[in-house]
């Protein structure tokens, strides 16, 4: 094909005319340049099966709901957790689920009014079809403010007496903090998944991990600032934070020269400052192995 029969081509529309092709019309495309399809292959998605999963459960007694916006603050962690290693089997605000169904894990948040025969009910059965329970945030562990509860409320004026959860159940683990920090709630469902599936490394990471929490737990109900006091500012763990100081409802803590002094004589003894502090769960025996159990957190968490 000559230089003109080429520039014909293009100024006509006929850009497929190649050489022993020059009848072809314009705009019809000859048989020869179809371009042949690649079949597209895609790598069948790895699916993990449901049976590998824990099942997990919210269980709200009374509180003021900002734990369960703490555990819904991991955002895309939440995802990946629904995803790969935990069901939500029961949790009145996200799952349609009336009756508490047995269940691996439980998270209890808030503390139980017993003027209430549902909630005494509620947290009874809790115990009877969770394996792990666990209280979540300083209500279910220590009562914080509810333990100040007198009644007079306007929808419920008969309610006046409200108990930490460890105080009519037996309790496995503490989550304490008012609420406690995403990343904490996060870290505790893993573990609890790695304890109950994991192999024999991670089964040990995650039960060094849950010691210190697992013994919060054994302590008790009662918690208040001599605790705070003797455990964590005594003990020169304190860094000074001033979540006590904030947390604290009568101001008997207040922070000087950048540590807590605790007058003793308005203190409550509602546990708030306990719970909120970073340090009063601080354990050397899980300071050797932090590297390993950030690793392990990392990499179970890839999406
Ligand atoms: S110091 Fe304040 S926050 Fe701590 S237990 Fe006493 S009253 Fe509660
Ligand atoms: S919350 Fe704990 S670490 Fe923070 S200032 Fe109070 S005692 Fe110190």
């Amino acid at each position: 094909m000559g230089l003109l029969d080429k520039l014909k081509g293009l100024l006509f529309g006929n850009e497929t005319v190649r050489e022993g092709k020059q009848d072809a019309k314009p705009g019809v495309k000859p048989a020869d340049t179809k371009v042949e399809q690649k079949p597209i292959i895609t790598k069948p998605k790895e699916e993990k099966p449901v049976a590998d999963k824990i099942t997990v459960g919210h269980v709200h007694m009374s509180g003021c709901t900002g734990c369960l916006v703490s555990l819904a603050d991991n955002y895309e962690g939440l995802l990946t957790i629904l995803d790969k290693y935990a069901d939500l089997v029961y949790c009145l605000t996200l799952a349609d689920v009336r009756k508490i169904p047995k269940m691996d894990v439980a998270l209890v948040e808030g503390s139980v009014c017993i003027n209430d025969e549902c909630s005494m009910e509620e947290i009874l059965e809790t115990r009877e079809n969770a394996t792990i329970v666990v209280a979540l945030g300083g209500c279910a562990c220590y009562g914080n403010t509810t333990r100040f509860c007198r009644g007079g409320q306007q929808n419920q004026p008969q309610h006046e007496g409200f108990l930490p959860i460890g105080d009519l159940i037996k309790v496995d683990v503490y989550i304490p903090g008012c609420a406690p920090t995403p990343q904490q709630i996060r870290n505790v469902c893993l573990m609890a998944y790695l304890l109950l599936k994991g192999n024999d490394e991670q089964k040990a990471l995650a039960t060094a991990y849950l010691t210190p929490l697992m013994n919060l737990a054994a302590a008790g109900t009662e918690a208040c600032g001599c605790d705070l006091m003797t455990e964590v500012i005594n003990q020169g763990l304190c860094c000074g934070c001033g979540s006590c100081a904030a947390v604290c409802p009568v101001r008997a803590v207040t922070m000087q020269f950048g540590k807590p002094q605790i007058e003793r004589d308005l203190c409550i003894k509602c546990g708030a400052c306990y719970a909120q502090c970073p340090r009063s769960f601080f354990s050397f025996d899980v300071c050797g192995q932090y590297e390993s159990i950030t690793n392990l957190i990392g990499e179970v968490m890839k999406p």
